[in-house]
């Protein structure tokens, strides 16, 4: 047992080798790298975004294209590659991690010419002045990974980085290095300049050492505790931040729900790469009237999925603890486990866990309140739909909610009222696929937005110039202060903000 373990020391440097979940076959042993090697990878990224910050984005575009191109061609071996350490089924790495990126590197090749364009603005009230916008790049951007989806959460920040003109270092989780290193490769296939996209294989200390190696950004997804530190670190160093962090989503399931879509939305919104991923389905709030109805087909369908076909094991071995842990203490507090709920040994070397429902849990409970990122579905039956809003809001995270119902209004009245990053009615494990909408959590879940219409300006610096274009001698508040100065501004605020002239001012 065990996918991950820390060899001997070479040279100094710290060693670690990553085994495959199913069969236990060695799938990579890769050094650690250190706050030297750090420092010599931002060194040389900042080399090469200096010539790349300088191309057009046609040209920025079309090495995208390229590296398109060979993931579409190829999409079969990079399933392979990321499966070996993930373990997990091939559709959902097809699903998750390669037709998300092909989307990412698509949609903004399609968008990037125009929103990275200088733009000519009207100024509203110094009508005399012209003014733009051009955006540059920020210069060399950390991208740090969890381990759950660790190609798509690796490259989708990396394609925009990189269009935006910026070099990427990316640090994959230690659980998930080939995910880092297939990244590196594509790029660097595509035509992209050397090092411009480098991978920095390692675990806290190869993360920590990066936020400290003076970059200009950094995009990080993982937990809420590692998370923090994050944030404090690039505080302290003045460098911007996006935080994507855990979850604990619920989902409203109506007395006026169809029950056979919520019972099917429940399970994939549940289950989808065995529950590990941020915007899984973890409580369900189902109202009284119609709780036994969608139990019963939420169990019944749940007991069709396949371990090994539809789930595959933990992609992070000691998450089967947590998981085991949330699950144990709800029941030794009264709840009932209506299926599944074992961690399961015997297949192979990895530990799997079949679809878990459980249900009359406390709301107190880990099961209901911690993150469990595995196949768990803790249901709550509720009197009525305002108890589901307001445990639904009584959690730390906020990342993603959903609700079900068949009356569009009602729905939209709920999601307006859930504390969470987004919200989807009717559907599940959407809004991170949906590049034109911005993506992040409120309260413990993060801070900041990723992808969004505008996601590429996230890595840019928005750069305002205005020039004078009347070429007077001086302007009317320029030195020496006079009475008069004082007196007519005066007089053209009241004029302008004290009378209809106002509605013209905007
Ligand atoms: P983690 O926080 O343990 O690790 C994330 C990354 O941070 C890894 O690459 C790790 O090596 C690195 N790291 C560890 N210590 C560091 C430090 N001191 N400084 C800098 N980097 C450091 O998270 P994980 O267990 O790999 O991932 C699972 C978590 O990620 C879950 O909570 C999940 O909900 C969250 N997640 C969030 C999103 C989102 O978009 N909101 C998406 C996927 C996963």
């Amino acid at each position: 047992m065990g996918y991950l373990s820390q060899l001997e020391p070479v040279d100094g440097r710290r060693r670690i080798r990553v085994d495959n979940p199913v069969d236990g076959s060695e799938v990579l042993t890769f050094s650690v790298a250190n706050a030297d090697d750090v420092r010599e990878m931002v060194e040389r990224a900042r080399n090469a975004q200096k010539s790349w910050g300088r191309t057009s984005v046609a040209d920025r575009v079309k090495k995208m294209q390229a590296a398109l191109a060979i993931l579409v061609k190829e999409h079969e071996t990079f399933i392979e590659r990321l499966t070996a350490e993930t373990g997990r089924a091939p559709l959902d790495t097809l699903m998750i991690e390669i037709y998300a990126a092909c989307d990412s590197m698509n949609y903004y090749s399609g968008r990037a010419g125009k929103v990275l364009a200088d733009r000519t603005v009207g100024l509203h009230l110094m009508r005399h002045k012209k003014a733009k916008i051009i955006t540059r790049p920020l210069g060399v951007v950390a991208v740090i990974s969890p381990w759950n989806g660790p190609f798509v959460l690796s490259i989708n920040p990396t394609i925009q980085a990189v269009l935006a003109g910026n070099a990427v270092i990316v640090k994959p989780s230690e659980v998930t290095p080939t995910a880092g290193l297939l990244v590196e490769e594509l790029f660097r296939r595509a035509g992209f300049p050397e090092h411009l996209v480098q991978v920095a294989l390692g675990d806290g200390e190869t993360g920590a050492a990066l936020l400290e190696s003076g970059v200009q950004k950094v995009s990080f997804t993982g937990s809420v505790r590692t998370g923090r530190k994050v944030g404090e670190i690039c505080g302290r160093n003045l460098v911007p931040f996006t935080l994507e962090l855990g979850g604990k989503d619920a989902m409203l399931v109506c007395g006026d729900a169809d029950l056979d879509r919520a019972a099917a939305g429940a399970l994939f919104g549940g289950m989808m790469n065995s529950g590990q991923f941020c915007s899984a389905v973890e409580r369900v709030f189902v109202e009284k009237s119609v709780a036994a109805s969608f139990i019963g087909r939420l169990v019944a369908k749940a007991s069709e999925l396949e371990l090994g076909r539809d789930l595959g094991p933990f992609i992070f071995e000691p998450q089967a603890d947590t998981v085991r842990r949330h699950i144990d203490s709800a029941i030794e507090a009264g709840a009932r486990v209506l299926i599944g709920g074992t961690v399961v040994e015997d297949r192979g070397r990895g530990r799997y866990m079949g679809p878990t429902v459980v249900t009359d849990i406390p709301d107190d409970a880990d099961l209901m309140k911690e993150e469990t990122f595995g196949p768990v579905l803790a249901v709550r039956v509720v009197e009525d739909i305002r108890e589901a809003i307001k445990l639904a809001n009584d959690n730390q995270y906020g990342l993603g909610a959903s609700v079900w119902s068949r009356d569009p209004k009602k729905a939209e009245a709920i999601a307006r009222v859930l504390e969470a990053g987004a919200v989807t009615i009717n559907e599940t494990a959407l809004t991170y696929g949906a590049l034109e909408l911005p993506f992040g959590g409120v309260k413990a879940s993060g801070v900041g937005r990723v992808n969004g219409a505008d996601g590429l300006l996230n890595f840019s610096q928005q750069l305002p110039i205005i020039a004078d274009r009347l070429g007077n001698k001086e302007e009317p508040v320029w030195y020496p202060y006079t009475p008069d100065k004082f007196e007519n501004l005066q007089k053209g605020l009241k004029y302008m903000f004290g009378t209809p002239l106002r509605y013209v001012l905007r």
